[in-house]
């Protein structure tokens, strides 16, 4: 079995997709992903081992080494919240005698941080007829390549998708999306620049229905005038999208950037005040984002991290797994 075998698994796991069986079981294929998040999220497992290099060396736990250790947490990004609660976890466990030793700490930590998260794999069930996901967050932050990507990813496991492009605001997102539905096969439906983002919206559902698509996937815009002109509309083509279909949208995922840190959260807090998120996208992380912020999003948002951005190719674009990713920022040998 191949790399790219286990990717499809993987994605038609997230999207409720039968599959034939395939060989590989579970585990064989969270270390092929995890080995290749290593790889990926060099950059933020660097800025946080040194630190936790320090508190992992062999020792007696002493309540320096707690302290050490939520620092340690908030300085990656973690947030004070899920810092706090992962510190009092361990400390809870050290207190029934699971963990003696400060080098334990660290299989406890990954372990911690997946449970805080989603231990179970996130779903994006496709199953309606049909499915809508609406896509929102600012400009920037990958909102139209994650569109392009999940295009992309549907079509592979024989989905009809059909794309609308409601960020009118920018030609070139338009233009962008045009190319990822060709390179999928998907439909798109467009309307000039400048045209009213709730009426391709609309017209997106439509098509889909009257099509009888799978899944109809829709690109927001990230910018107006003000925020709150942002919101206003956002708002407007979520409840047209509802007047297409009464059970849409199905998913409104919000895309960040990671390296925007804490101020994302806030951007985030806006975005689930003007709709319902059902799930996050985290991407960049890659880049100089520091590694803890996926563990906040989900803490103080209170919502799912369903796919994870690691790169800018069509393979970076990953269903999120959480202990992957715990073992791959959190784990105690810095390989990078
Ligand atoms: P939008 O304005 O939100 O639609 O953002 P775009 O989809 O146009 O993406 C903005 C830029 O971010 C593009 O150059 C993408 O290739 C890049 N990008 C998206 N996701 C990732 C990621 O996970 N890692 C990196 N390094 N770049 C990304």
């Amino acid at each position: 079995m191949s790399e790219d075998s286990d990717d499809r698994a993987r994605w038609a796991e997230l999207f409720d997709i039968a599959l034939p069986p395939i060989e590989r079981d579970q585990a064989t294929r969270r270390r092929g992903l995890f080995s290749r998040l290593k790889d990926n999220l060099t950059k933020p497992r660097q800025a946080i081992s040194p630190q936790l290099a320090g508190i992992f060396a062999p020792g007696l736990i002493t309540r320096e080494t707690w302290d050490d250790l939520e620092e340690a947490l908030i300085a990656a990004d973690c947030g004070m919240d899920a810092a706090v609660a992962l510190v009092e976890e361990l400390r809870a466990e050290a207190q029934l005698g699971r963990i003696v030793n400060r080098d334990e700490i660290a299989s406890g930590l990954t372990k911690a941080v997946t449970r805080q998260m989603t231990p179970e794999p996130p779903r994006i069930p496709i199953g309606a007829d049909p499915t809508v996901i609406l896509v929102v967050g600012v400009n920037g932050s990958g909102k139209t390549t994650s569109v392009g990507k999940l295009a992309y990813r549907l079509s592979e496991l024989g989905q009809q998708v059909v794309i609308g492009a409601a960020d009118t605001f920018r030609a070139a997102a338009i233009d962008q999306l045009a190319i990822w539905a060709d390179r999928s096969g998907a439909q798109l439906v467009r309307q000039g620049p400048g045209a009213d983002p709730g009426a391709v919206a609309f017209d997106a559902v439509a098509s889909g229905t009257a099509r009888g698509a799978d899944v109809v996937l829709i690109d927001t815009a990230g910018r107006l005038q003000t925020q709150h002109n942002l919101m206003e509309e956002l708002r407007k083509v979520h409840a047209v999208v509802g007047k297409a279909n009464p059970d849409a949208p199905h998913e409104t995922l919000l895309v960040l950037d990671a390296t925007t840190g804490q101020n994302g959260l806030s951007q985030a807090r806006l975005f689930g005040a003007a709709v319902p998120l059902t799930g996050v996208i985290v991407t960049k992380l890659d880049g100089s984002a520091k590694g803890g912020i996926a563990v906040a999003i989900n803490r103080e948002l209170g919502i799912p991290v369903k796919l994870v951005g690691v790169g800018e190719k069509l393979e970076d674009l990953q269903p999120f797994d959480a202990a992957a990713y715990a073992e791959a920022i959190f784990s105690p040998t810095p390989t990078g």
